[in-house]
């Protein structure tokens, strides 16, 4: 290939690699080799059809875009298999020690850990229990007392920050408490994936089916990832029908229920109704006001109750930027010594306060992400232009403001400049259409789950 065929393709490289993170990037990209260009085709190759699928299913558009950005025009890419080529340059495989995504030492490396990674600190004891997790905290002790004996699957989704991973995690700590023997493995959904794909490359997939499956309990944390993803899904289907067969407890998080996930295949789904489903919602001021108490005390803060009742009634979109803003307020105080007001802690606190005024899910950021995903402008979604190609994305965006926001017809209606009829037709067309278009419905929670990120970034 020629010097500068390859120059394009570094330099697209280097525009990924800022705009990934370093695992993803060495991950993913490092291991694609070009094999050619010509004209306006590009050939880039990996080693097996893993690479092959995720890659098409992830970053494929952020690929094309980079090669474009650096050639200056648009390409055809293609991704094919070729093994050969990989002989010399095999990915390195990630060391046993290496932290996993949370800083959570992994689960199988040396032996004179224990026989778990949890999180110490995530336990029943510091979980705060109010009206919106009281039904998922229930659940969770009676799996953590019977483990298996009441609910397997265990379940438990809800939106970002909400504490799924802590009450997860403290079924592990209770159960480790009561029996220090019992092998217990808590991962994300990411991790799990990437050892499958480790294991793939370095030829021992067996090594990676036992350490899964002769274990007492396992905690998947962020099973959404599964969502599209067909191999990983079969080998998980497996690993979750020996522990099952075998009496050992599973509990699962997720930002959704099993059923909004279009792309997961439908025995999977029914295998995680087969326990119990329950949600995490968003805790209520008075829960919030409690939780800050406490981190507060086991943090051995010294701020007074004005100050953080009042924090607990700004902040209100979740859990982990409550704590972010009590750091703040507490790091303040030592740095300086200084006690502080609620005129000081607006002003410590201004970006993350205005933020959370934003935070709700509004017609705006769906507007914005539907026109993104559909490759439009966001004043076309309220323009008067009735071309196939705007009036769908703009019935979609109309129901999604329906259904993902508290607003009513007329006031969805005002924000795409129409009245309130043509909003409720085109929520109609759509639950209609979406009932049995299997496509469509992957449409839609792809894009809920986008509208759900950015309105998170926005916090
Ligand atoms: P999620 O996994 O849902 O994104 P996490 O479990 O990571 O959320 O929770 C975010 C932070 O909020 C953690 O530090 C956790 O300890 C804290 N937290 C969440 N819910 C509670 C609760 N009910 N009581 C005390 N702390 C909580
Ligand atoms: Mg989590």
């Amino acid at each position: 290939m020629q010097k500068e065929h390859q120059n394009i393709w570094d330099e697209a490289c280097k525009q990924l690699k800022s705009i990934l993170s370093g695992d993803i990037y060495d991950r993913w990209i490092a291991v694609i080799q070009c094999l050619e260009m010509s004209g306006e085709n590009m050939r880039l190759a990996v080693a097996n059809d893993f690479y092959k699928d995720w890659l098409e299913e992830n970053y494929f558009p952020m690929i094309r875009k980079a090669v474009m950005v650096v050639s200056g025009k648009e390409m055809n890419i293609s991704l094919e298999v070729d093994s050969t080529c990989f002989d010399v340059e095999k990915p390195e495989p990630e060391p046993d020690h290496s932290p996993s995504p949370l800083s959570i030492p992994n689960p199988f490396s040396g032996n004179k850990k224990p026989n778990h990674n949890l999180n110490p600190n995530y336990t029943f004891d510091s979980y705060v229990v109010g009206p919106a997790n009281q039904f998922a905290h229930a659940a969770a002790m009676a799996a953590a007392n019977s483990p298996s004996r009441t609910y397997n699957p265990l379940f438990i989704y809800g939106g970002v920050g909400l504490g799924k991973t802590h009450l997860m995690q403290a079924i592990g700590n209770h159960i480790a408490s009561k029996k220090p023997r019992a092998k217990l493995c808590y991962t994300t959904c990411e991790t799990f994936l990437n050892e499958y794909i480790d294991s793939l490359q370095n030829n021992n997939v067996a090594a990676f089916r036992k350490r899964y499956r002769k274990i007492d309990m396992l905690m998947i944390d962020d099973i959404q990832f599964l969502d599209g993803k067909a191999r990983i899904q079969e080998e998980f289907f497996h690993t979750f029908n020996t522990l099952f067969e075998n009496h050992k407890q599973v509990v699962l998080t997720s930002d959704r229920t099993p059923s909004e996930m279009a792309g997961l295949a439908p025995r999977l789904i029914s295998r995680f109704e087969w326990g119990l489903v329950t949600e995490l919602g968003k805790p209520d001021v008075e829960t919030r006001t409690a939780i800050l108490r406490k981190k507060a005390e086991l943090l051995n803060l010294n701020i007074g109750h004005e100050l953080l009742d009042y924090l607990a009634e700004r902040v209100s979109s979740n859990i982990r930027s409550l704590e972010g803003a009590l750091i703040r307020v507490a790091t303040f105080m030592s740095l300086t010594n200084q006690q502080v007001d609620i005129q000081k802690v607006d002003e410590l606190l201004h970006d993350l306060l205005d933020k959370e005024s934003q935070a709700a899910i509004s017609v705006d950021v769906i507007q914005r992400t539907v026109a993104e995903h559909f490759d439009l402008r966001p004043s076309d979604l309220t323009s008067k232009k009735r071309t196939k190609d705007i009036a769908w994305p703009r019935q979609i965006a109309m129901h999604l403001s329906r259904t993902m926001t508290d607003q009513s017809f007329p006031v969805i209606g005002e924000q795409f400049s129409r009245n309130h009829a043509t909003i409720l037709y085109a929520h109609d067309q759509v639950t209609g259409k979406a009932k049995d278009d299997r496509a469509l419905q992957q449409t839609i929670a792809i894009l809920k789950d986008k509208v759900s990120k950015n309105c998170a970034k926005a916090l």
